[in-house]
């Protein structure tokens, strides 16, 4: 596997690179649900990219940028063991040299749950992932659908843009106790990792519910909210069941397939997860 810095590098290394290029876009400090991601962009392609790079403009000003984990020695040797043929990991000023300024503008599948808690944050996802795709020039990209409100704004911006790049959803990786992988978990003290499973149990009371053919979207809310307040190290941030494709919420009698996802706080780290509910 080779690592290249600078986006010169990678346009080089893409014209000799024959056959389909698969990419998986992250900010690095890797773990088994990236690593899956690669896995799954080696088989269905020629050639595999993976970038490293913790974008600042997806960051709101009060928010991790600072104490976001790095390793990129260790990363780069996961990526390795996972049959990844190029490493991009370049510095900011690679990305936004001076005089930057154009951006991408989602529209309303940005707007609630981690859009509006999190102000900018789609327009800086959605913008340095054109960017990458604009230097990588991949076949296909794969995205977990942990994060499953940047999967749906990024299809939406791939669709409207004409972007040649097709966006594959890959399934969230859990760790045994069903606590979503994520690199913010490292985070977490001991006892905020026992409480952090109860975004999984509470998504798993409104499957349970989904599956018993409740389908009241205040019921489903209302299961999963009962759980998080039981948790005493938990303060939920939103609760949520809305449409997978608009995130629109559900008001009333859902429908298939519906999103339950939540973001909860344990002491200052922010988690993020979901399930989708199918017929
Ligand atoms: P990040 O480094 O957090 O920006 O994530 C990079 C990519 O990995 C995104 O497409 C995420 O959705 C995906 N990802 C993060 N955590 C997981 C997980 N637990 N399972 C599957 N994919 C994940």
């Amino acid at each position: 596997m080779e690592r290249v810095t600078t986006v010169r590098d990678v346009r080089a290394w893409r014209r000799s690179a024959g056959g389909t290029v698969g990419f998986v876009p992250t900010m690095g400090y890797l773990h088994a649900g990236h690593v899956s991601l690669v896995e799954r962009a080696r088989r269905d392609n020629g050639r595999v990219v993976a970038s490293v790079f913790v974008n600042p403009t997806q960051f709101g000003p009060l928010e991790d940028l600072a104490r976001y984990p790095r390793d990129l020695e260790r990363d780069q040797g996961l990526l390795e063991a996972a049959g990844c043929d190029l490493l991009f990991a370049p510095p900011a000023e690679e990305m936004y040299p001076a005089g930057f300024e154009a951006v991408v503008d989602v529209g309303a599948v940005a707007a609630p749950l981690e859009g509006q808690r999190r102000p900018g944050h789609f327009r800086g996802v959605a913008t340095v992932v054109l960017k990458l795709f604009g230097i990588v020039q991949p076949d296909r990209a794969y995205f977990g659908q942990k994060d499953a409100q940047q999967l749906a704004v990024l299809r939406k911006v791939v669709r409207d843009l004409d972007v040649p790049v097709e966006v594959v959803g890959c399934p969230t990786v859990r760790e045994p106790d069903g606590l979503a992988m994520s690199s913010r978990n490292s985070y977490l003290s001991l006892e905020e990792r026992k409480a952090a499973t109860v975004l999984f149990r509470a998504l798993c009371a409104a499957r349970d519910r989904w599956a018993g053919g409740e389908r009241s979207s205040d019921a489903l809310r209302a299961a999963m909210r009962a759980i998080l307040d039981a948790e005493p190290l938990a303060r939920a941030d939103y609760v949520s069941l809305a449409d997978p494709l608009t995130l629109r919420e559900h008001e009333g009698a859902a429908t298939a397939p519906a999103l339950a996802s939540m973001a909860v706080f344990l002491g200052r780290t922010r988690l993020i997860d979901n399930l989708l509910l199918e017929v």
